[in-house]
């Protein structure tokens, strides 16, 4: 079976840097904040143009304590795409606020700011315009914050995004958990809101071997509630509790797993490309095969390469048994998972969305994939479609 992801084609490469660091860590005994976080997020900032980074746990733990040191909670409503991972929304009710949905440009996947605006037109006024939560009142979807979603490794629009939410006084907080290291307009993301999250997951275009995560933002007074955060609230006197926090730090380990990775990184993103223009000239012309498209100004770090079509089933079944692993993100629009059904959302309210869950799958993806098995890959799709 091919690997889906090549870890160990990149350990080949990093593995003597990853375990002479972690060997570091383990006869330093400084297992919790020890010097290599601190170390790893200066890299970072650097890496993104970002004045902090502050590492964590998790993408989602970046995220819930975003969205915690914005002050979110009962009454507000975040808007997001329901064509995600389940923790961008769940992180938005684990805070009491409510999820709202906007649905996704059918060719980037990425939240649509057109249908932005129309959400925040029905939650400020025309409440009848667009599909909301049912299950609650008008005074208890006030809108706050947007957390667009970089999926599969491209960035959303943020430029159309950002100012939308000025225009209706709302904070951006950019879910980058897919797209770090990619670029918008010249700028690294995670660097083009006021906050920005991002997991270091194995699979994750820059993973680390295990959990973690990191926020970004150039706002001094939310590094301050960040930093109080992740470490239970605490003030500059670890025992003087201001707030109620997390135990959302990152593992010392971790922080050099990924300070061995760094050195590579911008030559696995070249890599990435590589990769998805081969499949892109061998796939783009087929029927019922829509390839994804980046748009001009953008570079995707290629979290997936995912491909749409109809026949959705039939290929997958081909590349299996050609034993070619393949992989659906995400076959449930959140609005219609169980977990978001007291939302009172009804299948149809975010058609693109729908459609997407329903057609798009996923190939192997990843800087060391070869040319001929890319080769090889697309042929098996190119039969099994004919
Ligand atoms: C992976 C992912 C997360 C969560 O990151 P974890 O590190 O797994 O907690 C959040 N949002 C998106 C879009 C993701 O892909």
């Amino acid at each position: 079976m091919l690997p889906f992801i090549d870890l160990k084609a990149q350990f080949e490469i990093v593995g003597n840097d990853i375990n002479k660091r972690v060997l570091e860590v383990l006869a330093s005994t400084q297992y919790i904040m020890g010097p290599p976080v601190k170390e790893m997020e200066a890299e970072l900032a650097i890496f993104t143009d970002v004045k902090h980074c502050i590492s964590c746990a998790s993408g989602t733990d970046a995220l819930l304590m975003a969205l915690m040191a914005l002050e979110i909670g009962p009454g507000d409503a975040v808007l997001t795409t329901p064509f995600t991972f389940v923790a961008t929304a769940e992180v938005i009710a684990l805070t009491g606020a409510t999820p709202v949905f906007v649905d996704i440009d059918p060719i980037t996947y990425n939240m649509d700011p057109i249908q932005l605006e129309k959400a925040l037109a029905a939650l400020t006024g025309d409440h009848q315009g667009y599909p909301l939560p049912q299950s609650l009142t008008m005074e208890e979807l006030k809108p706050k914050a947007i957390i667009p979603v970089d999926l599969f490794g491209l960035s959303a629009d943020y430029d159309a995004i950002n100012a939308i939410a000025k225009k209706y006084n709302l904070v951006v907080l950019e879910d980058a958990a897919q797209s770090f290291g990619a670029l918008y307009k010249g700028r690294r993301t995670c660097g083009l809101t006021k906050i920005a999250a991002t997991s270091f997951f194995p699979a994750k275009p820059l993973g680390c071997c295990g959990d973690g995560g990191a926020v970004f933002t150039n706002d001094d007074a939310l590094l301050e509630n960040l930093l109080s955060i992740r470490i239970h609230g605490q003030s500059d006197d670890k025992y003087n509790n201001v707030r109620v926090g997390l135990n959302a730090r990152m593992d010392t380990i971790q922080a050099a797993v990924i300070l061995a990775k760094l050195p590579i990184f911008e030559a696995e993103i070249a890599k990435r490309q590589v990769v998805a223009q081969s499949y892109n000239t061998r796939l783009r012309d087929l029927a019922d095969c829509k390839t994804p498209l980046v748009p001009s100004g953008y570079l995707s770090v290629w979290a997936q390469y995912s491909i749409m079509s109809s026949k959705k089933d039939v290929i997958m079944t081909a590349l299996k048994n050609a034993e070619i692993p393949t992989a659906c993100y995400y076959p449930i629009p959140l609005h219609l998972q169980g977990a978001f059904s007291y939302l009172g959302y009804q299948n149809g309210d975010m058609p693109y969305s729908e459609t997407c869950a329903r057609n798009i799958f996923s190939l192997p993806m990843h800087p060391y994939l070869k040319e001929n098995d890319i080769e090889r890959i697309c042929s098996v799709i190119t039969n099994a479609l004919r």
